[in-house]
């Protein structure tokens, strides 16, 4: 058997860490037994998806150095591996299940299922819907079939009992029946829900292996009994850890940059971060914790994957970022790698435009456009002097900028000048005295190019560090204040 994984992300965001880490576990386990890596890009949520998003997580992969031996881009005999060009596959399928009476039709209203679950609620019993709490009177669905209401396609679940499930790290899980639902695997629109399509695809793709985070093992009774339905052999699965913050809490944009584009400008090396990222509730046999993706390769053994939730520290990854940086790149490759950050011709031709009308001589550039290759800005409490605001109002600005720019999803000028002047406009201020402190945080002084242009440029998350690091070097908001914050912000 050959040995098959793969990554299967949704492109629905910045390509985040946890993509590249499952990712890179996936391509380990493959190559250590000769196997296959395929890149399958999941983008079943029309609304949420989009093409930006699915190239940025395949630039960042490939900037990791994990390559793929099938994929969206490259090809190969499973495709398409795009699974909004493979509707007709899921229909399909679903078609099969309702026929061999494992799936039905589920005419049900949003305000009905709403009453249903408000009902068990009452009687104090669990959320999960079954097929007969769904079940309506024959003559009722006929009516609505006829009528040409809108429905869905679930599958058959068992009420009661339990469902064992092997999991390659943590062996035997068992899950309560009672607690799964008769789980939608067509929606209203004909598109599959992930449980469904996640499956056609992984057995279609002959994926032998799948080693995803643990917050998909809940899905797994489903799955397998879709496995079970289709008569098909399931995967083996592994349930992977976690990331964390340092404070144990799951790794997340609102405490740690979560987005490989920002390591990526900040000037960590690609295989810096790959080393870290296998680091991450993995060793070396040999427990050193330098090494490249090929000796990973080599040397992987899922069977020394610790499922305590392994921390991403920031600092550590910076050490060792420094180490390869003095111990692996002589002056010719220390050189490529700074052209590649950011002293390369595209990047530079983006700045011109910010410094030709400031300077009037050459050497005023650097000075003046230093931000722009530049991580977290050297400032203080001092560097906000000036700002005419109160120190609770001056926080809570930074703080709602960085919210708002959280949920910004395409990231250019037109659409940052937006969320400032809807803003600006909340706390009563002028644009120009809205952006002051806003300026200070990002390029580091009161007076440098455009702030607005150099967000843009700088990108969503190099953005939004440099505002959460001004909000840190004011004192930081304290959890009183943030709720105080967060109830305002969601009156906005
Ligand atoms: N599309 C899912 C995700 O975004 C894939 C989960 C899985 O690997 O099964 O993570």
């Amino acid at each position: 058997m050959t040995v098959r994984t793969r990554i299967a992300p949704s492109p629905t965001g910045d390509p985040h860490v946890g993509t590249a880490y499952i990712a890179l576990f996936n391509l380990c386990f493959a190559r250590q037994q000769g196997g296959q890596f395929i890149l399958r890009i999941e983008d079943t949520d029309r609304l949420r998806s989009t093409a930006e998003s699915e190239q940025m997580i395949l630039d960042s992969l490939r900037w990791l150095g994990l390559e793929w031996d099938e994929g969206p881009d490259v090809g190969g005999p499973h495709g398409p591996y795009r699974q909004s060009e493979r509707g007709d596959i899921y229909v399909e399928y679903a078609r099969q299940l309702l026929d061999a009476g494992h799936a039905f039709k589920c005419y049900r209203t949003s305000e009905e299922l709403d009453a249903l679950r408000e009902e068990r609620k009452a009687a104090g019993q669990h959320l999960a819907l079954k097929p007969d709490d769904l079940a309506l009177p024959e003559e009722e669905v006929a009516r609505r079939e006829r009528e040409g209401w809108p429905h869905v396609v679930r599958m058959k679940v068992p009420t009661d009992g339990t469902c064992v499930v092997e999991d390659m790290l943590r062996g035997t899980i068992e899950v309560d029946w009672a607690q799964v639902d008769a789980q939608i695997l067509l929606k209203s629109d004909g598109m599959p829900t992930y449980h469904l399509a996640n499956v056609v695809d992984d057995h279609l793709m002959g994926i032998t292996h799948v080693l995803r985070g643990e917050e998909w093992i809940n899905s797994a009774p489903k799955h397998q009994l879709l496995y079970e339905y289709f008569g098909w052999p399931m995967p083996a699965l592994c349930h992977m850890p976690l990331l964390r913050n340092p404070d144990k809490s799951k790794l997340s944009k609102r405490k740690n940059p979560t987005s490989i584009n920002y390591y990526r400008r900040m000037g960590f090396l690609p295989q810096a971060v790959a080393n870290y990222l296998g680091r991450m509730g993995w060793s070396m046999p040999d427990e050193r914790e330098k090494f490249t993706l090929d000796e990973m390769m080599a040397h992987f053994d899922i069977q020394r994957v610790s499922l305590g939730g392994p921390v991403f520290d920031l600092q550590k990854l910076t050490w060792l970022n420094g180490l390869y940086i003095r111990e692996d790149l002589d002056d010719d490759a220390l050189l490529e790698a700074l052209k590649t950050w950011a002293f390369n011709d595209a990047y530079v031709r983006e700045i011109l435009p910010q410094v030709r009308p400031r300077v009037e001589t050459l050497s005023e550039v650097m000075p003046l456009a230093g931000h722009f290759f530049s991580g977290l800005p050297s400032i203080d409490e001092d560097s906000f002097a000036q700002v005419k605001l109160e120190r609770e109002s001056l926080l809570k600005l930074l703080q709602f900028l960085v919210w708002r720019f959280e949920a910004v999803p395409a990231w250019n000028k037109e659409a940052l000048l937006g969320e400032v002047k809807a803003l600006s406009a909340h706390f009563e201020l002028k644009m120009k005295d809205f952006l002051a402190p806003v300026f200070i945080a990002i390029t580091g002084s009161s007076s440098s190019t455009s702030v607005m242009d150099a967000m843009a440029i700088l990108g969503s998350d190099m953005t939004r560090a440099r505002l959460r690091h001004a909000i840190e070097v004011l004192g930081g908001v304290s959890k009183k204040q943030t709720k105080r914050f967060e109830k305002e912000f969601r009156e906005l």
